[in-house]
């Protein structure tokens, strides 16, 4: 397996993030000065380092931190594991993450982190001995006023707490606002694990809110992880029918819908769709992204909907689970089409949000109750969905992408005007 770094190539994911700044760019007429400055990257941070293996042996793996924007505040963005994880696609996700951020209205820029392994194919040990010499290799540039890591795709709660503790022995005291998506036991907070697809909940409910709501309406979902899983029980509990689901190698079908509760506490077990024995017909995990439902939901990873598939993709709404999980080719046979695409900036602000009040809770050693969390969250959320609503009604000459964009591009810049340049 390739774990230390590939030669670079232009990766769909960048190509895609710049073509979008550089859309909103003409469409709201920026300076040359604010274009470059919004499509340069603060910090681009690469580490090779040794890991020592169960048996003793050492392998040395690659690992990408890269600061987007700190203009609105300290940076903040998840950190992934995956075998194709490229410095081109952190980068990417780094400058998404600044927008995310500022369209929420949260006080943070955007950041990303990622190492290239296959988390499930290491052991425990060896995944905490990956963790913490990464942790300590980015020590210099994360802090909680510097840069806030968090969980993405192959990490987890467990992860968070490994890096928590890492930074802070280098320290000699405890830092729980350097890292969120901690366990609750070490300072994590009420509500995360669920914020991410409890956020597409809540914004769905808003969006559908005319025709009913979720309750009634079929979904397809791609990807049963964090996100993909929790907004599958969540829209199960409220009444709506989870049709499709996949992981990266099975797809599960039931047309009177799959009991995403069972699944996903099997899935949290250690289990995979390929091991489930409850009802569902298995079927190929690209068949869901074609799947005939009210509503779609990638959940799983960057560029799985191009020019290719999207004429054949035949949900009435998209809303993105995962973070670009749809190219500008694809974005544009849906403004054709017809079919509203809830963004992932504004959809998939859960997290980030609930991460933000992880933090301030670390800051002020208070613990919130989940309802606090879960009510704070339902606002901060309808209030950006209202102002993208408004800035791009439905059946304007704009999509919720681009209305996203504009807004959070504009509060970068605003941020950064205000700020000025030193010395
Ligand atoms: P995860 O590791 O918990 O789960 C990922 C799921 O996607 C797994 O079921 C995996 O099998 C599946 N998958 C991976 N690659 C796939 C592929 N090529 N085709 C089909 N399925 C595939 O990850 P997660 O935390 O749920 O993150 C999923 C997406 O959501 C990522 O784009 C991530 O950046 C984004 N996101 C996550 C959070 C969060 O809080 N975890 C917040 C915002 C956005």
């Amino acid at each position: 397996m390739q774990t230390t770094a590939q030669p670079e190539t232009q990766q769909t994911a960048l190509v895609s993030a710049l073509h979008q700044v550089h859309a909103a760019a003409d469409r709201l007429g920026l300076s040359d000065k604010h274009r470059e400055m919004l499509t340069s990257f603060k910090t681009v941070f690469q580490t090779e380092f040794p890991v020592e293996m169960d048996d003793r042996s050492i392998r040395v793996f690659c690992g990408y931190r890269v600061l987007h924007n700190n203009a609105r505040g300290p940076t903040k963005g998840g950190i992934r594991y995956d075998p194709a994880v490229t410095l081109d696609e952190v980068k990417a996700l780094s400058m998404w993450m600044t927008w995310k951020c500022a369209v929420v209205g949260l006080p943070f820029g955007g950041a990303k982190g990622g190492v290239i392994v296959d988390p499930r194919a290491l052991s425990t040990d060896e995944l905490q001995n990956l963790t913490r010499r990464y942790t300590s290799e980015i020590t210099p540039i994360i802090g909680p006023d510097r840069d806030i890591p968090a969980p993405d795709m192959g990490t987890n709660p467990q992860v968070m707490a490994w890096m928590m503790d890492t930074y802070s022995m280098g320290l000699g005291y405890t830092v729980p606002a350097v890292v969120t998506g901690k366990p609750v036991a070490v300072g994590g907070s009420e509500g995360r694990l669920d914020a991410t697809g409890r956020g597409l909940l809540y914004l769905l409910q808003e969006h559908l809110r005319e025709s009913g709501g979720v309750s009634g309406k079929s979904f397809a979902v791609q990807g049963f992880g964090n996100v993909g899983g929790v907004v599958s029980r969540l829209l199960r509990q409220s009444g709506a029918r989870v049709e499709y689901v996949s992981d990266i190698a099975t797809g599960l079908s039931n047309p009177q819908g799959i009991d995403t509760a069972s699944l996903f506490a099997h899935v949290q077990a250690g289990g995979s769709l390929a091991d489930w024995r409850g009802e569902g017909e298995r079927i190929d995990p690209a068949e869901v992204l074609e799947a005939d439902v009210d509503v779609l939901i990638p959940a799983a990873t960057e560029g799985v909907i191009t020019a290719d598939n999207a004429p054949f993709v035949r949900a009435s709404l998209i809303i993105e689970g995962a973070n670009g999980p749809l190219t500008p080719d694809a974005d544009a046979i849906f403004m054709e089409r017809g079919i509203p695409v809830i963004p992932d900036i504004l959809a998939n602000a859960g997290g980030v949000t609930v991460s933000y009040f992880e933090w301030v809770q670390a800051r002020q050693y208070l613990h919130w109750s989940e309802q606090q969390v879960n009510e704070e969250l339902h606002r901060l959320l309808l209030d950006a969905y209202r102002k993208v609503s408004s800035r791009c009604p439905i059946g304007g000459d704009c999509s919720m992408r681009e209305a996203a964009q504009w807004i959070g591009i504009e509060r970068v810049i605003e941020a950064m005007d205000l700020r000025g340049i030193f010395p």
